[in-house]
């Protein structure tokens, strides 16, 4: 057992470590524990989750580093204290608040990068919003919300720029001869590229999640299963974007990459501002009809279209889903009834209990709000409520200047 059970790493394991390559001494102490606790973490998401299995790094890559403790930050001088390497000067990407738990330190585009996680105190207010959306992450769409009055979220086009040029670099890199100087600055070209695009796309889903949240009190979104995303996620955990390089522009990929990004800045940036997320199961989400419920394969006209074979409803795809992820939340919530039903003249059974943004009656301000939340989550639904109470924060705090 490397680590036992309240997280201590064995120490004659470490010291034989040492022994066997001496220059792990160089770095802290602590941070090749937290190195070999890594480790273990993910060889038990091997066996618990059925994730890929940790592989070997090829020397210099993965180039991080973890302190999780003797680190002091002084936010007014702009410095950072490190255990071995003293203090060391910091460029802000923003000001790091609360208390300092671990730092980061990460090689990204050949500068040190240290990242922050702090703790503090948060008041959570109930959502000034009111209104409720669905998202959809879509396949023609990048982000369809169910309200029609709200504009599709698409991609920058910058992004599909970029990664063309990705694409041409990568084939300027496959020309290289292995080991050669020009290979070597080929693929420094490359990873630069890489990191841009990250960073852009990163950066989209800060922005729209930030502007979701702000304009909501109820967000619904499909509860994509992690067995759909491992087949990416093995690859983006170690090396990120790996199917984009693959798989020549695709939105899809692109958003399947970014989706559990997304949907983790949704969880802390609602938890945050008191908004709900719920998740809801993802099946037949795009075969059903919004308008009246009939569920059928041949109602996807197209991959863009959707036109339904019961009542005529024909809208596009994606909107047609997201309104349907809406609708199964407030289900799930207790907010609408059951399955709409279609009427005789095959008009929605209730116009107004899904059709796109409307009063989430749950929002704070309804007297029995209170109530709504209990009975939601006994019933099984994957209900992320609003907690007050200590959130952790991660605050990238830019580069170093040694
Ligand atoms: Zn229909």
């Amino acid at each position: 057992m490397l680590v036992d059970s309240s997280g201590r790493v064995d120490r004659d394991f470490n010291g034989l470590l040492k022994k066997l390559h001496p220059w792990l001494s160089e770095p802290p102490a602590q941070a090749l524990q937290q190195a070999l606790k890594d480790l273990c973490a993910a060889w038990e998401r091997r066996y618990a989750l059925r994730f890929g299995a940790p592989r070997f790094r090829k020397k210099g890559e993965g180039q991080t580093l973890r302190l999780p403790q003797d680190c002091a930050y002084n936010a007014a001088d702009g410095t950072l204290r490190l255990p071995k390497l003293g203090e060391v000067r910091l460029r802000h990407s923003r000001q790091a608040l609360g208390e300092i738990k671990n730092v980061t330190l990460r090689k990204e585009r050949g500068r040190w990068v240290a990242a922050l996680q702090t703790e503090r105190e948060l008041e959570v207010l109930p959502p000034t919003a009111t209104a409720a959306v669905g998202l959809d992450f879509g396949a023609v769409t990048t982000i369809m919300p169910s309200d029609d009055s709200l504009a599709p979220i698409e991609l920058p086009q910058r992004i599909g720029r970029y990664e063309r040029r990705m694409r041409r670099q990568q084939q300027v890199v496959s020309r290289r001869r292995k080991g050669s100087k020009n290979r070597r600055k080929a693929v420094a070209r490359l990873a630069r590229l890489h990191a841009r695009i990250a960073a852009m796309r990163r950066d989209f889903l800060h922005k729209e999640t930030t502007k979701v949240v702000g304009a909501h009190a109820l967000v619904a979104i499909e509860d994509l299963a992690v067995k759909n995303m491992t087949a990416s996620a093995a690859g983006t955990a170690q090396e990120p974007g790996k199917n984009v390089k693959q798989k020549a522009g695709l939105n899809r990929t692109i958003l399947r990459n970014g989706w559990s990004m997304a949907r983790n800045m949704l969880e802390y940036k609602a938890a945050w501002r008191g908004v709900m997320l719920v998740a809801v199961p993802p099946a037949y989400t795009s075969q059903q009809c919004s308008a009246c419920g009939f569920s059928d394969a041949g109602n996807r006209a197209s991959q863009a279209r959707f036109a339904c074979l019961a009542c005529g409803h024909n809208e596009n795809a994606d909107r047609n889903a997201a309104k349907n992820i809406l609708r199964r939340a407030q289900e799930q919530l207790g907010v609408v009834g059951a399955e709409p039903d279609a009427q005789p003249d095959g008009r929605p059974a209730r116009t107004a209990g899904y059709a796109g943004t409307q009063a989430c009656e749950g929002a704070g301000t309804s007297k029995d709000a209170p109530r709504r939340r209990p009975r939601s989550a006994a019933r099984g639904a994957s209900v992320r409520a609003p907690l007050a109470g200590t959130i952790s924060e991660l605050s990238l705090s830019g580069n170093l200047h040694a």
